[in-house]
């Protein structure tokens, strides 16, 4: 029998079905499921999924005390490998047993190939002969095609790669549990609420917290906008004084006073340009898109993740921009024709020739991402479909022309005042017909003529300030990331959800927190290697160079560890000062804004002595006695923003996998409706908790909701535990922000949605 062993079960299942001749019958052992089969050539052929890594590097058990293990213990501690999903271990063993071939499927990366190392050790372990039989399957995508194609082309497993992939990840481990213990045990900071620091996290965080010091430093400039509403024949259009920002207010104004009608055309000028077609998306910028869209970077690497294993995508990790020549574009384009898209996949394929665009990456392992499958919309849901229907209206435009636009600009004198009005149109829509998310509205200017009068129907003097420079979204992030060389293209999104998740950062586009930013600030100051980009892009190549053999993976783990001690002595050195910077930024985020009751003092989270419990107060007590209930689990943001309702300030609330926001004030009129129900709710179990008897019942039942709220965000917070060492690290999990709710009056729903 021959065995298949691919990285997750659903890939499993597609693959058995496209190789099967016949049927394909379904089995389980500890209920993992696998399938049999007779491919084309009779071969007997069983097909397993894995899930993901199923073991994991850690340290032995004597390390996992926080408190009981100096963080610099860690740095030169064995690594062993544990079991992460047994029943799975146990299936390929057992299957293995049986097989006399064995063929690793996991997902075509550096990743996939050390899950296929993984796996391949387990089985040849339990059956030493497979070991000459391994052969290797690479597909870009889920597709009969290519999937006929892999496997009729098997390959080797590159053990190089494999390797790469393990440095990561051992570096990952080191580095993210060393760091993160010292800083969580120096702060006191244990528990759910500890914080992390990692090789590719902290210098992520500090592009964060550079961007957001230049604009606390920048100083806003006034200046005044000279503005005009003219009319001809019936057409209005506007134009802005050609000084276009006068810095003078005294000349803005004097200027202004003298507009009067009529203005006369000094000046027409017309000219086209092309507008040219995208580039194939590449993981990165396929993440830009979605986040400009509405996703975060990291559900939309969910999502791209599904749709790849329901076959509808290709592989979506991938750094290459370019089409090979092995991707045949009919055929993705005749497939696209048989769904949503028929007519303008249809209008495409009647092309004589198919020029696609090229962007400047170029990578041979996997193409760029494109559609590989036709679902209909309401198969989807419209979370999934809006990025399918990116990924698909991405490779059209890729296919398309260039769109060409036309700008025309009038000169124009009002008043002696020189004016410039400025108007622009499609005149060949090329791409934009295919993908319409960047295309602009039309500014349509009237026919006009030098010496034409237009009459002056309006004017505006419009008091402006210079603008600082704007924060990052998800997207523009990753893009940085990558030209830093921080992290890989599987690894950006979930760098950057851990820094929402550790309370860092918050927000959409991403600003950092007090302590977010205290956090970057010591480290730039006693351990700056470990701030900067260059050493870990340093170290990025080095794992590169494992897969191409130039370095052992043994080598480059010591490299790295002896970067870590050299940085590590510094930390110690500067422990006292470090904790207290950082306290420093805890402290700035207990502000919560102004208090509405006597709109004096700020209003600041306080920890009561007596109950341990905490609260908002008024920085005025006891002359001003404001007081709000606070839940007592998960960070508090202060969010410079009031309840248009009741007026008290807003905060976010970090602990689950997605932050609340809501105003501090429980009788808020926007919580009315959420109360009714909880009241109902626990009327209702009253009711039937009276049967049972009385309060006790009462009591247990706010107990299971509760809990049931844990496990929920519990679920939340361990379920993105993929392909990253870094929340591994932490060995902490993520203890979810469940008695939030009651507290504050509002449901404790975090939606698993976009931000
Ligand atoms: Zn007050
Ligand atoms: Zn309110």
């Amino acid at each position: 029998m021959r065995l298949i062993i691919t990285e997750k079960n659903d890939a499993a299942k597609k693959i058995a079905g496209i190789l099967a001749k016949d049927g394909v019958k379904e089995d389980s052992h500890f209920r993992v499921p696998y399938y049999h089969f007779e491919d084309g050539e009779g071969q007997e052929t069983v097909a397993v999924g894995l899930k993901g890594h199923i073991v994991q590097v850690d340290f032995p058990p004597e390390f996992s005390e926080w408190r009981k293990v100096e963080p610099k213990a860690l740095i030169d501690a064995p690594l062993v490998k544990t079991e992460t999903a047994k029943f799975v271990v146990r299936t390929i063993k057992k299957l293995a047993a049986d097989a006399s071939a064995l063929i690793i499927a996991t997902d075509f990366d550096r990743e996939g190939e050390l899950i296929g190392l993984e796996a391949l050790n387990l089985a040849v372990e339990e059956n030493p002969k497979l070991a000459r039989t391994v052969k290797r399957a690479r597909f870009s995508a889920l597709t009969a095609g290519e999937i006929n194609r892999a496997f009729s082309h098997l390959d080797h497993l590159s053990e190089p790669l494999a390797l790469a992939g393990e440095a990561r990840q051992d570096i990952d481990l080191i580095w993210g549990a060393t760091l993160t213990r010292f800083v969580s045990l120096a702060t006191s900071r244990l528990g759910s609420q500890f914080l992390s620091v990692g090789r590719v996290q902290t210098p992520t965080l500090v592009l964060v917290v550079e961007r957001e010091k230049e604009r606390r430093a920048f100083v806003p400039e006034p200046f005044w906008v000279v503005k005009v509403e003219l009319d001809s024949a019936g057409q209005r259009f506007s134009a802005v004084h050609k000084e276009e920002r006068f810095v003078d207010e005294a000349r803005a104004t004097a200027v202004f006073e003298k507009l009067a009608t009529p203005g006369r055309v000094t000046g027409v000028k017309q000219t086209s340009r092309k507008v040219p077609r995208p580039a194939p998306f590449n993981t990165t910028s396929f993440t830009s898109a979605a986040t400009s869209l509405g996703y975060s970077a990291a559900l939309a690497m969910r999502i791209a993740e599904d749709l790849y294993m329901a076959g509808h995508i290709s592989y979506p990790r991938t750094d290459n921009t370019v089409y090979p020549s092995s991707l045949d574009l009919r055929e993705a384009l005749a497939v696209l024709a048989q769904g949503e898209f028929g007519r303008e996949a249809g209008e495409l394929l009647s092309r004589s020739e198919l020029h696609p665009s090229r962007g400047d990456k170029r990578t041979t392992d996997h193409p760029p991402i494109y559609p590989t499958g036709s679902p209909r919309r309401g198969e989807l849901g419209d979370r999934d479909w809006r990025l399918y229907e990116l990924v698909a209206r991405r490779f059209m435009a890729t296919l398309a022309d260039d769109a060409v636009m036309e700008s025309n600009r009038v000169d124009l004198a009002v008043s002696g005042e020189p004016f410039v009005a400025r108007g622009s149109r499609v005149v060949h829509a090329g791409w934009f017909d295919y993908y319409p998310y960047s295309r602009q509205k039309d500014l349509e200017l009237p026919l006009l003529q030098k010496d034409d009068l237009v009459e002056l129907v309006d004017k505006q003097l419009e008091a402006k300030e210079t603008q600082p420079p704007s924060r990052y979204g998800q997207g523009t992030l990753i893009e940085l990331m990558e030209k830093h060389n921080l992290g890989t293209k599987a690894t950006r999104h979930a760098i950057i959800q851990n820094l929402y998740d550790r309370g860092y950062v918050h927000g959409n586009p991403v600003e950092p927190t007090e302590m977010g930013i205290k956090m970057a600030e010591a480290l730039q100051e006693f351990a700056p290697r470990i701030a900067s980009p260059e050493m870990t892009a340093e170290l990025e190549k080095d794992m590169d160079l494992i897969s191409v053999r130039d370095l052992t993976k043994a080598q480059v783990v010591t490299i790295s560890r002896n970067l870590l001690r050299q940085a590590y002595v510094s930390l110690e050195q500067n422990r006292e000062k470090m904790a207290a910077r950082i306290y420093e930024g805890i402290s700035g985020d207990r502000l919560l804004g102004d208090c509405p009751k006597c709109g004096q003092n700020k209003l600041r989270v306080i920890r009561s002595k007596a109950t341990k419990k905490r609260f908002v107060g008024c920085e005025g007590y006891p002359d001003c006695d404001q007081t709000y209930p606070l839940p007592q689990r998960g960070d508090i943001i202060g969010m410079d923003e009031v309840c248009p309702q009741c007026g008290s300030p807003k905060i976010k609330i970090l602990g689950g996998r997605r932050p609340w926001i809501l105003c501090l004030d429980p009788y808020c009129p926007t919580k009315t409706e959420y109360r009714e129900k909880r009241e109902a709710r626990a009327a209702a179990r009253e009711a039937k908790g009276g049967e049972e008897g009385g309060t006790v019942a009462a009591k247990g039942a706010k107990k299971t909701v509760a809990a049931k709220k844990t496990s929920a965000a519990k679920k939340t917070a361990t379920k993105p535990a993929t392909k990253t060492g870094a929340r591994r690290a932490a060995r902490t999990t993520t203890a979810a922000a469940a008695d939030v709710a009651g507290s504050l009056g509002v449901a404790a729903a975090p939606a698993d949605d976009e931000a």
